[in-house]
């Protein structure tokens, strides 16, 4: 049993408290490897914002749980040598699935966990996420849990209707489950492809998809059942369209993708929102940079050339979320 403390890893409690007050975002952003790490660090270090660095039960496989461990404390070590002395980084599994899974990374040093069981019944939901809470909290660890179904992909997570949240359970199911924090469906959704072209509008002058607005209306009535209790929303990458014409233009295909436009995830972030996922536009800005790095030096084969502009590329991304869109710069 490692403790999260002993890697000098924080959990989201005082985090979150401070940014429903103060009407910001934590940025929440996945990574499985170095470079996306060191750009994360990079980007929290310079705008001086606490983050989330979360890893999925894919990630997990691909990079190794021991691995992604040390990395998570190489992060803070990291941040400290960039000249944070304090740096706030929560170690989080995004969409864990079970009891078992929650449990082997409470015990090897995750400060925050997410059970989801919004798959299931509600009643098998809640009992699921008691059951992860009960054993969390002797640890400090906290817990987010989900009502509501997103639709889309994420690595093993995928529904193809989404389902919104229902606000009359909220009261009930944070209180009977004991959770720290509340992941909702509100129109969000997982992957590059949040919205089918039905879904959409085309705008006529650019011939790009715009997508059906977010249900501020359910997010305003589960803030007023739940004042002040830390909401989170999954799959809100924004879909950069410079990066996707980038892949595009490089021999990638992606037609159509597409995300949530960036001024909703700024006014979500005012409300009770205070942490925002986003996986995709990561993967984007990397591709995007490497796709157009070999295309343009055909003869180059050392890695670190490519990866490097593919570093750079996110980091530039991770800084205009926490500061154009979160606004969770300047707050450590
Ligand atoms: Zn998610």
């Amino acid at each position: 049993m490692v403790s999260y403390k002993e890697l000098g890893l924080v959990n989201t409690k005082e985090m979150f408290a401070k940014a429903v007050k103060g009407g910001y975002a934590i940025p929440a952003f996945n990574f499985n490897t170095m470079e996306q790490m060191q750009a994360i660090v990079q980007a929290a270090v310079e705008t001086k914002s606490p983050v989330i660095m979360q890893v999925s039960k894919g990630a997990r496989n691909y990079a190794n749980a021991t691995i992604l461990r040390y990395m998570a404390q190489g992060a803070v070590e990291y941040a400290k040598e960039l000249g944070c002395p304090n740096p706030q980084i929560v170690l989080h599994l995004d969409h864990g699935d079970t009891f078992e899974l929650c449990k082997d990374c409470i015990d090897m040093g995750f400060s925050s966990v997410m059970i989801d069981g919004s798959s299931l019944p509600y009643e098998e939901n809640i009992a699921l996420a008691k059951e992860v809470v009960d054993y969390a909290h002797k640890y400090d660890v906290t817990v987010e849990a989900e009502l509501g179904v997103l639709a889309g992909v994420e690595d093993e997570v995928s529904s193809a209707v989404s389902h919104y949240t229902k606000p009359e359970e909220v009261i009930d199911f944070s209180q009977r489950t004991g959770c720290d924090s509340l992941a909702i469906s509100i129109g969000t959704s997982h992957g590059a492809y949040k919205f089918t072209p039905a879904q959409c509008t085309r705008d006529p002058k650019t011939g790009k998809l715009v997508p059906p607005p977010l249900a501020f209306d359910i997010l305003h009535e589960i803030e007023k059942k739940l004042p002040g209790f830390p909401i989170v929303l999954h799959g809100s990458s924004s879909v950069p369209q410079d990066e996707v014409d980038t892949i595009n233009k490089y021999g990638g295909k992606l037609p159509d993708a597409v995300g949530i436009p960036e001024e909703q995830l700024r006014e979500a972030s005012k409300s009770a929102v205070c942490k925002i996922n986003i996986d995709s536009d990561s993967r984007l800005a990397m591709t995007a940079a490497i796709r157009k790095y070999l295309a343009e030096n055909p003869g180059h084969f050392d890695p670190r050339q490519y990866l490097k502009p593919a570093r750079e590329n996110m980091k530039k991304m991770y800084i205009h979320k926490i500061v154009n869109v979160l606004g969770s710069n300047d707050k450590l």
